[in-house]
């Protein structure tokens, strides 16, 4: 039964910024996404992420960016507060990952956090805020860049912790993040530890289309059965590893699409691709890909969804045929080459 109700009341800060939180961090995979968004946008060439037990103990990103003033720490953790977008025409110009403000203000509300910055030329500083209670900026040696470290995230939300997974389980899905971000950023080194064990670690790809990341991270059980995709068409590139279609699975485990260096989920890109493999898959057989289109920013919008995992595009059957076109062109031509064998 619902209570009777009771008068309009405006509700108090810390419960608004706590509900906010929820939106933008649910697990600590969503919080390392935002601090992986954060480190790229820092212009970083090289980044570290360690975890401790999934990320439920902590989760810590290290980066060799800009580094963050120490004038500016306390404003890094206020929300709607951030130096990447100034006013409505930058927004739809976003080149950054992140312009909401918001991540690091939800983490100090809903965990423990702890900045260390310094930029070039400057001196080392850290901020410590913990369930919304943020401490005085502080003097410390530090490299150039910053390291955020998030620590027992829903401590002060018991309700919110107890739907966290096991370690196991948060560690899997805080990897399938790391991947999807060495992906989408072949230029940049990273290193991924978990409990005091290096667990993946990718160099630097020199390729100028980054198919070498690519395959590194798919590893070789994707790429020895996988084709390179490399197309012009109008204004979209598209570039990738797509399977043969003899490789298709029941599962949709390896469907990767990155716009402009955004790891997504679009629609319209699955679909291109699906029908691309329309007259060869049968079934319900899944094509496995992963593609890299990339097209100026004012043919995308990104600003869509809180989490940034969706774009939408200013000509979606433009991208649509542009990628079944990319796709059929490649399995025809393997089709050509082996066209004695059928997919079973
Ligand atoms: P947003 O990324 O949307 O601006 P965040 O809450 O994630 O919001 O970060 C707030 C601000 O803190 C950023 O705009 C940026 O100026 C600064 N910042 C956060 N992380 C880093 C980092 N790793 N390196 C440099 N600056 C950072
Ligand atoms: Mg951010």
């Amino acid at each position: 039964m619902l209570q009777p109700q009771r008068p309009i009341r405006p509700l108090p800060d810390v419960l608004i910024s706590q509900i906010a939180a929820g939106e933008v961090i649910e697990r600590p995979a969503s919080a390392l996404r935002e601090l992986l968004d954060n480190a790229i946008d820092s212009g970083a060439s090289a980044l570290t992420v360690r975890l401790e037990q999934g990320g439920l103990g902590s989760v810590q990103v290290e980066d060799d960016g800009c580094g963050i003033p120490a004038e500016e720490l306390p404003l890094a953790l206020l929300r709607h507060a951030t130096s990447k977008i100034a006013d409505l025409d930058e927004l739809h110009h976003a080149a950054h990952l992140g312009f909401r403000g918001e991540a690091l203000a939800a983490m100090a509300a809903v965990a423990e956090i702890e900045i260390i910055s310094r930029r070039a030329g400057a001196d080392g500083a850290r901020i410590h805020a913990s369930a919304g209670q943020v401490a005085a900026v502080q003097p410390t040696a530090a490299q150039q860049g910053t390291r955020v470290t998030l620590r027992q995230l829903f401590f002060n939300l018991p309700a919110r912790r107890k739907f966290l997974k096991s370690p196991q389980t948060e560690y899997a899905w805080c990897a399938d993040v790391f991947k999807r971000t060495a992906i989408a950023h072949p230029q940049i080194a990273l290193r991924l530890w978990h409990d005091g064990q290096l667990k993946l670690q990718f160099e630097r790809d020199p390729s100028p289309h980054g198919l070498d990341r690519l395959a590194a991270v798919l590893g070789e059980a994707f790429s020895a059965h996988a084709l390179p995709v490399s197309a012009q068409i109008g204004p979209l590139a598209v570039r990738g590893l797509i399977c043969k279609p003899t490789a298709a699975r029941a599962r949709a485990d390896v469907q990767h699409i990155i716009v402009n260096n955004r790891w997504v989920r679009d629609r319209t890109v699955a679909h291109g691709v699906r029908a691309a493999y329309a007259d060869v898959l049968h079934g319900a057989l899944q094509p496995q890909y992963a593609l890299l289109l990339d097209l100026p920013s004012e043919l995308v919008d990104v600003n869509v969804h809180p989490a940034k995992s969706e774009v939408r595009f200013r000509d979606s059957s433009a991208v649509h045929q542009a990628v079944r076109h990319a796709v059929e062109q490649v399995l025809a031509r393997a089709g050509g080459e082996a066209s004695s064998s059928h997919p079973s």
